[in-house]
């Protein structure tokens, strides 16, 4: 009920048309983050002046921009109650006096020392509008502007949270431990909004995806399946319809030329000494696309409001990390703080960036401690980001045969710059995501080479990650256009003629990709060496890839056959892991092997996964 009593505050002061925004709409007591910078939008609400009678809580400033309808006041919350207080906004004359009521909740107690995914995980990637519509009724919104379209490739497609909650079992029989759902919030872009990439208002759910209860709800379902949630942040940029797009509250809210010029997404500026200054400011202040300002993290006022917002979803809705879109498009200085802010707030959260770089090099100067990001005295304080030079190799070296350059060896190469990596466990290794070609795509279906791409990346270091529907062999070409690789999951909609989220309705080869992939990541969620063991590798040998991952404990022996043809192995060349073992069992084909005759065979495009005991 008290609740519900300060709600109708809030409305009833809304309804006078004065205050239309107070961001963030609640906090919480007993934050790291208690410098509070609220912002308070309305018709001409820079001629009021506000205070605070509180004892505990002190208005420190109130700062005011060329744009008459924004207020930011900062509040010194440091002894800060739980509870209600009021915020007088007094002017002389008509309309002189309003006054709000704002919350400071009560904390979870775990909250602080939340701990984020970890290579302990596998992450399962989806897009929300193609996985399931769980509730048609919410295909269509009165209040945003694109409605459903199934028949529409890049049109919306009704998918939503409910959707993702009928099938959190379906996930977790696949081995998954953790969701990554690409962003969830408002985009009420004119058309293209299935992504929900142009955010227009960040602290809300899109109605076609459900409610910020929604979303909570998703994470406590999680939670209780003892599964994570990661969501899908975007510090870089907004959808042009965003209402402060729309009226922004300074000139400088976003990078501007004056207003639109493309980003020359040659992300490489960001560090090369040899770049011109004018490449580097293209890169990083020019937008993504048109429909996508760019936000500018230099100004204070935009990244402290990226700062809260970001703790406020983490806080609200319970989440377990954040993937970071486009994380080397921001102003570099500006996403380091916002890193930082976030993990002082949470020392043990994860957060993953999406730095799309082409060299271990410069994905590994995204890191946070990299000593290569130190030769310029930089640090982004980004605990994980992603190995997109392996995925770059997985795309082609299934269909390569053995040379000097090609098959496995580009694999073992790959591996060899792990040293520059400052955590390399906490690595996102991947086939493929919502913005790739399609493994399917890429290996025309084959089952054994997509086998051999998962066993890779099930067991060598870094935290797997894997995108929907391609344990059920999903196509989709890129070239066709993104929304191709965004296929709706057979099954997700009322009147789908196939269901592959159940064993009677996928055919025998989605069954057999299914098992395996189940079998596969349920074998590694409780294996904890490959989570955290070392990794020893040999030098590839007629495309032949062989690896150990050990601990004092436990080794397991990997052996990748990329030939059409049988290979026989002399297992001497190992003896370094093989050490005393002299037997081992096959994890995916649960044979044993005696390994005293000092070889072994491995059938042409299989792989073995060999405990060794
Ligand atoms: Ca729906």
């Amino acid at each position: 009920m008290k609740k519900l009593g300060a709600l109708l505050i809030l409305v009833s002061f809304f309804a006078q048309g004065q205050i239309k925004h107070v961001e963030p709409p609640f906090w919480w007591a007993d934050m790291n983050h208690n410098q509070l910078e609220l912002m308070v939008y309305g018709d001409n609400i820079s001629q009021y002046t506000p205070s605070i009678e509180n004892g505990k809580i002190t208005l420190t400033d109130v700062k005011r921009t060329e744009n008459p309808n924004y207020l930011f006041l900062d509040l010194d919350l440091a002894k800060a109650d739980v509870g209600t207080f009021k915020i007088d906004f007094s002017k002389k004359g008509k309309h002189g006096k309003y006054t709000i009521t704002y919350e400071l909740k009560q904390r979870n107690e775990a909250s602080k020392n939340r701990k984020g995914f970890d290579s302990s995980d596998v992450v399962y990637l989806i897009m929300p509008d193609r996985f399931s519509n769980g509730n048609p009724n919410n295909d269509s919104n009165l209040n945003v502007t694109e409605k459903a379209n199934r028949s529409d490739i890049g049109g919306r497609h009704g998918g939503d949270i409910q959707g993702v909650i009928n099938h959190l079992d379906y996930i977790k029989e696949l081995g998954a431990t953790t969701l990554w759902s690409t962003p969830l919030l408002e985009d009420n872009q004119d058309r293209g909004t299935y992504h929900t990439y142009a955010q227009t208002d960040v602290y809300k759910v899109d109605p076609r995806f459900g409610t910020n209860n929604d979303y909570k709800n998703l994470a406590s379902e999680l939670h209780k399946r003892d599964m994570k949630l990661i969501m899908d942040y975007v510090t870089n940029h907004w959808g042009s319809n965003h209402w402060m797009i729309k009226d922004l509250p300074t000139y400088s809210w976003v990078n501007q030329f004056p207003g639109y010029a493309n980003s020359n997404y040659r992300m490489t500026t960001q560090y090369d000494t040899n770049a011109s200054k004018i490449d580097a400011k293209y890169c990083m202040d020019g937008w993504f696309v048109r429909e996508m300002p760019d936000l500018n993290q230099r100004n204070p006022l935009v990244l402290n409001y990226l700062i809260q917002n970001a703790i406020w979803w983490i806080e609200f809705a319970n989440l377990d990390g954040l993937r970071v879109d486009t994380y080397s498009y921001g102003d570099k200085e500006g996403i380091a703080k916002w890193t930082k802010a976030i993990t002082d707030e949470y020392p043990n959260f994860n957060i993953v960036g999406e730095a799309w770089l082409y060299t271990s090099a410069a994905i590994s100067y995204w890191q946070k401690d990299s000593k290569i990001a130190a030769i310029q005295n930089y640090n982004t304080y980004l605990p994980s980001v992603m190995d997109f030079t392996l995925q770059e190799v997985l795309t082609s070296v299934f269909n390569q045969k053995a040379t000097w350059k090609e098959g496995m060896v580009r694999v073992y190469e790959n591996f060899t710059n792990d040293f520059m990596y400052p955590n390399i466990n906490n690595v996102f290794v991947f086939i493929e995501n919502h913005d790739t070609q399609r493994v399917h795509q890429l290996y025309n279906g084959a089952i054994d080479k997509y086998k051999l791409a998962m066993t890779l990346i099930a067991t060598t270091r870094g935290i797997p990650q894997i995108y929907y529907g391609s344990e059920i062999g999903m196509k989709g070409d890129k070239n066709v256009g993104d929304g191709d690789i965004r296929r709706d999951f057979p099954g997700g909609w009322d009147g789908d003629t196939k269901n592959a989220f159940t064993k009677a309705g996928r055919t025998a080869k989605q069954q057999e990709l299914f098992a395996f992939t189940s079998k596969l990541f349920t074998w590694r969620k409780n294996t904890d060496v490959i989570h955290t063991g070392e990794l020893t590798h040999y030098i590839p040998e007629n495309n032949v890839y062989v690896y150990f991952r050990h601990n004092a404990k436990k080794t397991v022996m990997v052996i990748i056959n990329n030939n059409q043809e049988s290979q026989t192995l002399k297992l001497d060349r190992f003896a370094e892991n093989l050490k005393d073992f002299r037997s081992g069992k096959d994890v995916l084909s649960e044979g044993v092997f005696d390994l005293s005759p000092k070889k072994i065979s491995v059938k042409g495009k299989t792989s073995l996964i060999i405990e060794l005991h």
